[in-house]
């Protein structure tokens, strides 16, 4: 291996400071395990209002800076503190693109119009701020379409730039679903020329298209599963870029998310009642307790409970669900725990569920944490229906706390999960292929059915499951030979 890297991490959320999903779990944890590889790692991600500024011991770290976007010049203030002790976090602080309630949406969650602006901004500022900092970058890893403009950044605006003349850039997509498609009329605010408003890079059907500019631009693209990355080069799971992937060759990776044992392992988890690990799994009985308690769900012990924790829009399978999961409630022994938020329709549904079937359906619209660590531990099964499925994290942290995931065989969901065989009792969960309601209801009951009547073989899933190991260090290291076959091809190959 190459000496130390100095990697810059653009992103729109960051845990513990802001998240909606993966992407702020992924870049709240990788920076800390490239830091621990030997790498110079920096984050950037917006000054959120909501983000809370004592409690993270956000210090100001520069009053004012300028940022040419077009023809015009933003200025704006940047603050500091470190993750995991060492890693800097800056943040961009620009009151009118940041000072909202949300990330990305209004209360009624309608995006913000203005999101290319506040993204290519956030883009551009962290470009400038390595300036100010002399923090000379060897990778620019940009996250999803909110960032995916940097590599065009750097191979357009920053080209005579000797500081960024050795900078490679990477573009991790977490979800191809989101494309950051916008009106044209933004364009201008970037900063970049006619000529790359083509259909080869940011125009589609004369609109702008931020990743699909991004997956032309960067010298190398990865998404996070191996699974999801074969998918998204399909019609049917591309959402039209799948050409522009297959395009990219061998410049385009799958990369499994790791997880953070840290926050997420029975055996250490402040956030839940009882400690357990599989050589002493007692304390789940009691958080199964605790969860029925806290959730108003019948005091049970020998009624499995699944759990759900999600946000609650079509692609993570919740409409499919809504059409077999009252069928599940009257025709079988088994209880669930919803947590999630999202789309209206799904959120009226599922909280109506809990109206409906009291002490059998416990629902909670929102975010929450501490439930979310109660429900991994306190369910006996987990369910992921997803339609697709880039990597999914709760499925991983299922396996750690002895949750059995009921999955759709999809992207990382099918690199994760070894279907049970009931041969052997082998496996680590409970699959199915088909997107449908039926095939929901039959692989419930299949898991309950093993539940009651085929104990030996539980035990076993359990054991297994819990036995897995998807640590982030495994795959920092994958991004590690990702970030240098980033820095070949910076090298070797003209621009175009
Ligand atoms: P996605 O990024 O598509 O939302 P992932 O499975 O990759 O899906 O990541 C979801 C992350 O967000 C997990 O850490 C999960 O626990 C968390 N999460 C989702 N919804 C909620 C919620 N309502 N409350 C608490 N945590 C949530």
């Amino acid at each position: 291996m190459t000496g130390s890297l100095k990697i810059l991490v653009v992103s729109t959320e960051c845990v513990p400071f802001a998240k909606s999903g993966g992407l702020g779990d992924v870049t709240g944890a990788l920076p800390g395990f490239l830091q621990k590889l030997g790498h110079n790692v920096m984050v950037v991600i917006p000054m959120y209002s909501f983000i809370d500024i004592k409690q993270n011991e956000i210090n100001i770290a520069i009053e004012r800076m300028n940022v040419k976007m077009g023809n015009e010049l933003i200025v704006c203030s940047v603050h500091k503190t470190t993750l995991h002790e060492k890693v800097p976090v800056c943040f961009i602080d620009y009151e009118p693109y940041f000072a909202r309630p949300n990330m990305y949406h209004d209360n009624n969650f309608n995006d913000y119009p203005d999101n290319p602006k506040r993204f290519a901004f956030l883009s551009k500022a962290a470009l400038q701020l390595c300036h100010e900092l002399n923090f000379m970058p060897d990778i620019v890893h940009a996250n999803d379409w909110h960032t995916a403009i940097l590599p065009a950044y750097l191979k357009r605006l920053y080209k005579d730039d000797p500081f960024f003349s050795n900078t490679a850039s990477v573009l991790t997509i977490h979800n191809i679903a989101y494309q950051g498609r916008y009106d044209r009329y933004y364009y201008d605010y970037t900063g970049l020329g006619e000529e790359d408003f083509t259909p080869d890079k940011f125009e589609c059907f004369n609109a702008i298209n931020l990743l699909k500019g991004g997956i032309h631009f960067a010298d190398m693209v990865n998404t996070v599963s191996k699974g999801y990355a074969s998918e998204t080069k399909t019609s049917s799971g591309g959402y039209g870029l799948d050409s522009f992937l297959v395009k990219k060759g061998d410049d385009y990776a799958g990369i499994l998310n790791g997880v953070d044992y840290s926050e997420w392992d029975p055996a250490k988890d402040t956030l839940i009642p009882a400690n357990y690990s599989s050589s002493n799994i007692k304390g789940k009985s009691v958080c199964k307790r605790a969860l029925q308690e806290q959730s108003g769900l019948k005091q049970v012990a020998k009624s499995p409970v699944i759990g759900i924790i999600s946000r609650l829009v079509e692609l993570k399978g919740f409409f499919i669900l809504s059409e077999c999961i009252e069928d599940i409630i009257n025709n079988m022994d088994v209880q669930f725990a919803i947590l999630g938020s999202g789309d209206n329709q799904l959120e009226t549904f599922y909280s109506n569920l809990q109206l409906r079937y009291p002490g059998k359906a416990a629902s909670f619209i929102g975010y929450n944490n501490k439930l979310a660590h109660l429900i991994e531990a306190g369910s006996d099964f987990f369910l992921m229906p997803s339609l697709s499925e880039p990597c999914g994290l709760n499925q991983i942290y299922s396996l750690k706390y002895g949750t059995l995931p009921i999955v759709r065989a999809t992207g990382g969901l099918n690199d994760t999960i070894e279907n049970y065989n009931q041969d052997t009792g082998e496996g680590t969960g409970f699959k199915f292929w088909e997107p449908s309601g039926k095939a929901i209801y039959n692989t419930v009951y299949w898991a309950l059915e093993t539940y009651h009547n085929r104990k030996p073989h539980l035990q076993k899933l359990i054991c297994q499951a819990m036995e897995q190991n998807f640590s982030w260090e495994k795959s920092s290291m994958e991004y590690i030979k990702l970030y240098q076959k980033a820095l070949e091809n910076k090298k070797n190959r003209a621009v175009i």
